[in-house]
């Protein structure tokens, strides 16, 4: 029997990737005895099930409150630090908005965004594709962060001072360039090298300033 597999995640909120035991029992349910689930890095559980059950599987863990992605060469959950300071200071709206703006638009790559609350940056945003840490306010974004590989890297800032309101698009059309500029199968930072910082910014300043 042909099966698919569903990226599961908990809701983003305060605490960070928090499952419930309800959540699991839900999760090993649609799983079946013979499951097979897989933790990535990615802080989703990936689970295996057959084609046909697919969307019945997907009803079910949507109705227990989780969140379905879809797994492969997309923008993947959002990765969040545990906002151990509250949700309206370390901006758990902002984080959700911009998730939604995102999540699962089909990249050349996959491709991982992380969002912390403040600049200690939990949760390693410098170590994303795109990075994304509050500042009192407003946002600085960073890009390139390479966690695999000799090559391993932080990114590099990209901009300073995004506002809440911009945040989402900004970072949609950041990814929107590499959609339609990106090689097929060229990592996002590979992408960044070949198309330079420089550009990148250029087109992304004219972005902010029309969106602000
Ligand atoms: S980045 Fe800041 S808000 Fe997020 S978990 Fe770390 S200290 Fe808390």
């Amino acid at each position: 029997m042909s099966k698919v597999t569903l990226a599961v995640s908990p809701e983003i909120r305060v605490g960070g990737s928090v499952f419930t035991s309800e959540d699991l029992i839900a999760i090993a349910k649609i799983a079946g005895d013979d499951a097979k689930i897989e933790l990535t890095t990615f802080q989703q559980l990936v689970v295996e099930v057959n084609v046909e059950e697919a969307e019945d599987a997907k009803q079910q863990l949507l109705k227990q409150g989780l969140c379905v992605y879809e797994t492969g060469s997309v923008v993947k959950n959002l990765s969040v630090c545990n906002l151990c300071k509250g949700a309206e200071i370390e901006g758990l709206n902002a984080a959700r908005n911009v998730n939604k703006a995102i999540v699962g638009l089909s990249t050349p790559f996959g491709m991982r965004v992380g969002y912390s609350g403040c600049p200690n940056a939990c949760g390693e945003p410098l170590l994303k594709d795109i990075g994304i840490v509050k500042r009192k306010e407003s946002f600085d974004i960073y890009i390139g962060g390479t966690p695999k590989t000799l090559k391993a890297g932080t990114g590099n800032l990209l901009m300073q001072q995004v506002s809440e309101k911009e945040l989402p698009e900004f970072v949609k059309k950041l990814i929107t360039l590499y959609q339609q500029h990106g090689l097929k199968k060229e990592k996002f930072n590979e992408f960044i090298s070949r198309y330079g910082m420089e550009s990148i910014k250029k087109e992304l300043i004219t972005s902010k300033d029309s969106v602000g």
